[in-house]
């Protein structure tokens, strides 16, 4: 049988194909559970994978969202606004508050490392310090403070640690499942600052890229448009967004590479080119990327190891005053400690799913609503053997049709050995796809990856 690329096959009737789907996060349970749900999928002319988990930011409580961005018009300094101590009883971290690499995997690591510095030097000795949120930030605030002579306990609404870098150990993925953030820009050759300096768990690099449309190979696409629209917008009169900067500068925004480069920015961003600022851009994201294929979890748990870790346990109410803090949680239950460091992502505070008394100071609530809250998803494969023929790490689908929405994927197999592919969306495509049912984002997600297929098959 000869199968072009183009050809799909999406009929009824493959009950045989029991699919193993694991939907994280259901909303609105505080503590998300994972179910299982053997689901008879469509023919599609790329093959059902042996199991598959998808995330769902979008409605996970917890975050309410995937990243945080600088809005068109917002000033880059809101960010510290936010990082600002409140009466140096109430601080805060987490990527929202990094002002140099917001929205990453580095920009959480350096916040807690900033706000621990803050801490120390306002606690007297044996304070009691509690930090709301176990995610990377909160994790590395613990790890800072460990030699200080601080009691620090942590307040997390999950059951697990890890927030946005949840690490899922399954033998049978090989590796864990990272449906959050796992990518960090590839380093120059003998530099690895990213793992001198931040103490990651083990990573790999992905070296090697392919730009394809439904019907051919295309050339590499670089960020060069996109740099040269952003310095010309730097010296406009107003600030306006990465697309007009694009179209100011002579772009076609209907070119596929180009269309392909802005989702690829997407998958970073949290935003399309229509909602990001020109002004205080997004890092544009590299060619060549590093992937975590350890697990966060272990690493995470490391740093917490000399604080009181306190997990199912979310914050509704953070009282303070000159003398200390008062904690309510989720239970009911009120608790006090001297000082309280907020890691809780940028969409919790927005749609105040933490109540301050009294209400924060007017900069804190500007800079809140001043930023936006971007989404990012991404589903995980499984195969048992590959069915694609490259070797090429990291795929951009370029063109296609609005049923092919997944258009970034990363290759593991030439990476870990694993037939895994996982695929990335950002963007109004993440918001819409947290919206699809896992039978349906699971077709959408094979419906993307018919280009892949080689191109003959027997
Ligand atoms: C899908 C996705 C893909 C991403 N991709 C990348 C990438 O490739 N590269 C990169 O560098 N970055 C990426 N990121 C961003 C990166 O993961 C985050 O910037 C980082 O993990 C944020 O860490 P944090 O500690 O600031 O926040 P979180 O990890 O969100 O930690 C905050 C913690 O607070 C907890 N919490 C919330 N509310 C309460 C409450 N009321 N009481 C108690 N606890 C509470 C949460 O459960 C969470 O554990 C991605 C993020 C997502 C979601």
């Amino acid at each position: 049988m000869r199968m072009t690329r183009r050809e799909l096959l999406v009929g009824a009737g493959a009950g045989a194909l029991g699919v193993l789907l694991v939907s994280c996060f259901p909303e609105p349970a505080p503590t998300p559970t994972t179910t299982r749900t053997p689901s008879p999928l469509p023919t599609t002319a790329v093959p059902a994978p042996a199991a598959s988990l998808r995330s769902t930011w979008a409605s996970d409580p917890f975050s309410r969202g995937a990243v945080s961005y600088t809005r068109i018009g917002v000033q880059g300094g809101v960010r510290d606004q936010l990082a600002a101590p409140v009466e140096d009883r109430v601080f805060f971290a987490g990527e929202a508050t990094d002002v140099d690499a917001p929205g990453t995997i580095l920009g959480a690591i350096r916040s807690g490392g900033s706000v621990a510095m803050r801490v120390r030097a306002a606690a007297e000795p044996g304070e009691r310090i509690a930090v709301i949120g176990a995610g990377l930030a909160g994790a590395a605030v613990a790890a800072k403070l460990k030699d200080a002579d601080l009691e620090v306990t942590v307040f997390e609404a999950r059951d697990t640690v890890g927030g946005r870098t949840p690490s899922r150990s399954d033998d049978a993925w090989g590796m864990p499942v990272q449906l959050g953030g796992w990518l960090l820009p590839a380093l120059a050759e003998g530099e690895d600052p990213a793992r001198e300096e931040l103490d990651l768990p083990e990573t790999a690099d992905l070296p090697s890229a392919l730009w394809r449309t439904p019907e051919a190979d295309l050339e590499a696409v670089d960020d060069a448009p996109l740099a040269a629209a952003i310095t010309a917008a730097a010296t406009g009169p107003t600030d306006v967004s990465l697309a007009e900067a694009l179209t100011a500068a002579g772009a076609d925004l209907e070119d596929p590479s180009l269309a392909a480069l802005l989702t690829y920015l997407a998958t970073t961003a949290g935003a399309d080119a229509d909602a990001l600022s020109s002004w205080f851009p997004p890092a544009l994201p590299s060619a060549a990327r590093r992937a975590v294929i350890g697990d966060f979890e272990e690493l995470i748990r490391e740093q917490l190891s000399d604080a009181q870790l306190t997990l199912s346990s979310p914050v509704t109410r953070i009282a303070y005053d000159d003398a200390g803090v008062s904690l309510r949680l989720g239970t009911g239950e009120s608790t006090s400690f001297d000082r309280v460091v907020v890691t809780a992502p940028l969409g919790v505070l927005q749609n105040e799913r933490i109540e301050f008394s009294p209400p924060l100071p007017f900069a804190h609530r500007g800079a809140i609503n001043a930023l936006g809250m971007g989404h990012i998803e991404s589903i995980w494969l499984r195969y048992d053997e590959p069915f694609w023929d490259t070797e090429a790490t990291l795929w951009h689908l370029a063109g296609g049709d609005d049923d092919q929405p997944v258009r970034t994927w990363i290759n593991l197999q030439p990476v870990t050995g694993d037939s895994i592919l996982v695929g990335i969306l950002g963007g109004t495509a993440a918001e819409k796809f947290a919206e699809l049912d896992e039978r349906d984002a699971l077709v959408a997600a094979l419906t993307s990856l018919s280009p892949f297929l080689p191109s003959e098959t027997d």
